[in-house]
């Protein structure tokens, strides 16, 4: 169980991410959780609302790099 938890608890951090708007071009940072964006983040440039994603339920396998 334990360690279970502390490979878990690594995917529960948030990772701030670089995403491209997909409507004019600039890099928006998002914060995302096992390569999904958590919350909603706005492109400073046109306003374009990068939109969270659905989280995915724990799975006992690791994510591949
Ligand atoms: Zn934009």
């Amino acid at each position: 169980m334990a360690v279970i938890d502390n490979c878990e608890a690594q995917f529960a951090t948030p990772i701030p991410e670089e995403r491209t708007c997909p409507k004019c071009g600039e890099t928006v940072e998002v914060f995302t959780r096992k390569g999904r964006v958590i919350e909603d983040s706005t492109c400073p440039k046109c306003g374009h609302v990068i939109s969270a994603e659905e989280q995915l339920e724990a799975q006992p396998r690791k994510a591949p790099k």
